[in-house]
């Protein structure tokens, strides 16, 4: 074992608190977990939280067939538009499929649950509000599927404050009023949840993604959450190098004067951005240490200064609030999101 990804499910326990907080009475959580929920692992944590949620939502329907042979029993909503290849998923493994295109009625299976998923101003997926006639004549034609949700997806939630989510919701309101009013209504992601609260988008549940990782949405830090991720590894050799004497691949960073250095085994077929080389901090018996050097295929190196530390002694890359994946996704230009969801599979993962 080179490194090791430990989840801290109290945490992810305590997040879910937080998210539940916001929400107005009555209001069902629909837990995203797609993607290894979002590169922690799904199984896990869906196992942890089945009880505490009422839904699940995931990416792809072969997600939610894992989730099914594992066990789980709550509703799943897959996101994916269905295709002939996967239609017989949602009826095998009682899944609730999105209809985000009118043809997809057609190659839907007898039984079938669905919810209809329009846009409104995202524009990725999803039927347009021009679609409501056609769509309702082509539902009437195939009382054999059930249709039991609405919903919407926000582009610029993640930003308080912006009239385009106001709009957005103005959209989804004119044609949702066109649609049964016992269908379970839902379009919050986080930065709907925690950022606009006050539009009342909550109707019937939420659907918190990156929230209960512990991360916000967007730049506006949401302080109660706590990343549960940490990862570490161990220093693999230490050495005594001289001044001026380069470092790592292109030798881009030198020792600024004689001093140690130590080898962590872990790099970017890890997960760690090369593009992160020398602007990460590591944390050892408690004290930070800078990243040094080109991050290559399967190591880094770390500058310890003056001090020499055994080899073998535990390092922290990751490591709740103190070292995150937050910092790592401002530094490399994107979202925490990202980072966590390159976390490759080969990184052991423990669950406490
Ligand atoms: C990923 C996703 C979410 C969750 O978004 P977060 O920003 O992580 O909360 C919700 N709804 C849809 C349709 C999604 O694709």
């Amino acid at each position: 074992m080179n490194s090791k990804v430990i989840i801290h499910l109290s945490k992810l326990d305590h997040n879910l608190n937080v998210i539940k907080r916001q929400l107005d009475p009555g209001v069902r959580t629909m837990a995203v977990i797609k993607d290894n929920a979002y590169g922690h692992g799904m199984l896990e944590l869906a196992r942890h939280i089945e009880k505490k949620v009422s839904w699940f939502c995931v990416a792809e329907a072969v997600e939610g067939k894992v989730l099914r042979e594992a066990g789980i029993i709550i509703p799943i909503l897959v996101f994916e538009t269905p295709s002939i290849e996967t239609a017989g998923i949602y009826t095998d493994h009682d899944l609730t499929a999105s209809v985000s295109d009118i043809s997809v009625l057609d190659i839907l299976k007898k039984g079938t649950q669905y919810h209809l998923n329009f846009d409104t101003g995202m524009h990725r997926l999803g039927m347009l509000p021009d679609d409501v006639e056609v769509l309702k004549a082509k539902m009437a034609d195939h009382p054999e599927l059930e249709c039991t949700g609405i919903y919407t997806h926000f582009y610029k939630a993640d930003d308080p404050g912006n009239p385009e989510v106001e709009h957005q919701l103005k959209i989804f309101r004119k044609i949702r009023k066109q649609f049964p009013d016992d269908l379970m209504t839902h379009t919050a992601n986080t930065g709907a949840i925690f950022y606009y609260q006050h539009l009342n988008l909550q109707f019937d549940a939420v659907r918190p993604g990156v929230c209960l990782y512990g991360y916000a949405a967007g730049q506006k830090e949401i302080p109660e959450l706590e990343p549960i991720i940490d990862w570490k590894s161990r220093l693999m050799q230490v050495m005594k190098i001289s001044e001026g004497q380069p470092v790592g691949y292109g030798g881009r960073w030198r020792m600024p004067f004689e001093g140690y250095l130590a080898t962590i085994p872990v790099g970017y077929s890890d997960g760690v951005f090369r593009g992160l080389s020398s602007k990460i901090n590591v944390e050892i018996n408690g004290r930070v240490y800078h990243q040094v050097g080109t991050i290559s295929m399967d190591y880094m190196s770390v500058f310890l200064g003056e001090t020499r530390i055994e080899p073998g002694t535990e390092v922290y890359l990751l490591k709740g609030k103190d070292l995150t994946a937050q910092e790592w996704a401002r530094i490399s230009e994107t979202i925490p999101y990202e980072i966590t969801t390159s976390i490759k599979e080969k990184v052991d993962r423990e669950y406490r």
